[in-house]
């Protein structure tokens, strides 16, 4: 059969041409080295935290060169179809502040390279496939899967590579007849590529990232149309990548090993290969080894992160250390610039990947939210406790004000307090501004009696005027600390503690463990000032009760 009319038998609703998509999808009009990068996740319901690496070296090697980021969505294996998945993962990444251009959205496709769900693209996949065919490029191939786990039992006991090649590769020279035979019968067929590559020969390939690889030709003869005409992710990523003229694709290492077919797709349908960056899997240590953040892991999921309340700039900074070696460096010497000012370079990334360490992820979290300003802390707060903590919700929301002031303690000069590291402390470190969240941390120390601590706060209740500023109400304070024989002065303590019981911070901590339950708080005065005389005067005098 002429090759032509055999496209035309496989494919016969295809009436398009390579040219007619060419022309659908004219090259873009950008600046010559903006870049177009693409996030094309398979929709398995399973966001993995690994995957804000890839991500946030697309989204910064595209918007850095004012060029393109778009999401694709490779949902061509029906099997692994999950209900919702497109959605959350659109979700997650917008939480995490990747945006992209272009591609799926929750309210559907934006952008003029769609669609951008490889399951609305069977035509033009077709397209292409059916021009393979007409070139020679491509065969029909109506082996039953009984047959091709046949043949590999066969491979594996005679210890040959396996796949569909050489003189495995039963339909690769079938004729006419036996094609035409086939197809009368209505056998199902794959449509393969016919590989003219030899695998003594090497070729070397530059991966952005991991450097210079050199790879032996592959031989095997690939599906790239299953037999539903859907097309496997090596062919559909060759023809998506190149309509939608992406430059630079940036995906897990996974890939590496499809690399030398891929680069035979490109080629055989004409294309121009784009730049690879293969980003190894995030590792952890365990038990002193390195092993790969598997799905087994909770931190393997972003939604753990999301549940925990890590704020997205937290998790955006930390990624940002993890990609590239000297942007803690930047960030040092620019606390407050955006991440999005840093030069950001592949060439500072490393090949070997990276390892996940929540203690530093903890460590840039604390920083991070340390800058932030009140306003943007109780928003954020807010948002999060909405979904995971509905008590915390109504304290936050009954008084706004309020929430703000607390929020407000510490924040703002050149040391900021670091009380907070993810919104899941925040319910902790408030709740003794709310007495429904109050409780009693600490408690009283052994090493004063019972009877001066009351006097102590008996005296200083009797005193206290909620009208005093600061430094009157430390003088009542001393005041206090005199009368009972406390050294209202630290000076005077330190020259000769053996005069006194204690000093002025002693009987500052027993009125702190009173109001606030625990030895260590912020600011006492401003503490006092938020909650309100009558629940200052309530806890002193429940304090006075227990003791
Ligand atoms: N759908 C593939 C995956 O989820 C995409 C790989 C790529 O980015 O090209 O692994």
């Amino acid at each position: 059969m002429d090759l032509a009319k055999l496209a035309d038998r496989l494919y016969p609703d295809i009436s398009t041409l390579p040219e007619d998509m060419e022309k659908r999808y004219p090259k873009r009009n950008l600046p010559a080295d903006a870049k177009v990068t693409r996030f094309a996740p398979s929709p398995t319901g399973f966001v993995h935290f690994g995957s804000l690496l890839p991500t946030r070296v697309s989204e910064r090697l595209a918007h850095q060169s004012g060029g393109i980021m778009f999401l694709r969505i490779e949902d061509t294996d029906s099997k692994r179809y999950v209900e919702g998945a497109v959605e959350n993962m659109i979700k997650t990444y917008d939480y995490y502040n990747i945006k992209f251009d272009e591609g799926a959205t929750i309210d559907g496709d934006v952008g003029d390279y769609g669609p951008y769900r490889q399951s609305e693209r069977k035509e033009i996949y077709q397209t292409y496939a059916k021009q393979l065919i007409r070139e020679g490029k491509a065969y029909p191939c109506f082996c039953t899967a009984e047959e091709l786990d046949e043949m590999r039992a066969q491979q594996e006991a005679a210890g040959e590579d396996p796949g569909y090649y050489g003189k495995w590769a039963k339909w690769r020279d079938a004729s006419d007849t036996e094609i035409e035979a086939a197809l009368e019968n209505g056998i199902p067929f794959a449509l393969r590529f016919r590989s003219e590559g030899d695998p003594s020969r090497k070729i070397k390939f530059t991966d952005l990232v991991k450097g210079e690889v050199t790879v032996s030709e592959n031989f095997i003869d690939h599906v790239i149309l299953k037999s539903d005409g859907i097309p496997t992710y090596h062919f559909a990523h060759a023809v998506d990548d190149q309509l939608m003229g992406t430059t630079h694709v940036v995906r897990g290492e996974e890939w590496l090993p499809s690399l030398p077919f891929h680069i035979q797709l490109f080629k055989a349908l004409g294309f121009r290969l784009p730049k690879y960056l293969h980003i190894s899997q995030l590792m952890k240590l365990e038990d002193g080894n390195k092993k790969k953040l598997s799905k087994r892991d909770n931190e393997a999921a972003v939604s753990y992160f999301t549940e925990k309340g890590y704020s997205y700039e937290a998790v955006v900074e930390y990624i940002m250390t993890l990609l590239n070696s000297n942007y803690e460096e930047w960030r040092a010497a620019n606390p407050d610039k955006s991440y999005t000012e840093f030069p950001f370079s592949v060439k500072k990334m490393s090949p070997s990947g990276c390892l996940f360490d929540e203690d530093k992820l903890n460590d840039v979290s604390r920083n991070v939210v340390s800058r932030m300003t009140a306003d943007k802390v109780y928003d954020d707060v807010t948002e999060w406790a909405e979904h995971f903590d509905p008590e915390l919700y109504s304290c936050l929301t009954a008084d706004k004000e309020k929430a703000k002031r607390i929020f407000s303690i510490g924040r703002g000069g050149k040391k900021p307090r670091k009380d907070i590291t993810i919104w899941e402390d925040v319910k902790d470190y408030v709740s003794l501004f709310y007495d429904n969240l109050f409780k009693v941390i600490d408690p009283w120390p052994d090493e004063f009696s019972k009877s001066d601590i009351k006097a102590a706060l008996e005296g200083f209740i009797k005193s206290y005027d909620p009208a005093d500023d600061q430094s009157a109400w430390f003088d009542k304070v001393k005041a206090v600390s005199a009368e009972l024989g406390f050294a209202p002065e630290m000076k005077l303590y330190r020259s000769e503690p053996e005069k006194y019981k204690g000093s002025v911070a002693d009987i500052s901590m027993f009125i702190r463990l009173a109001v606030t339950g625990r030895m260590n708080s912020p600011d006492l005065y401003e503490i006092m000032s938020i909650i309100g005389a009558e629940t200052v005067k309530a806890r002193i005098s429940a304090a006075v009760d227990s003791l």
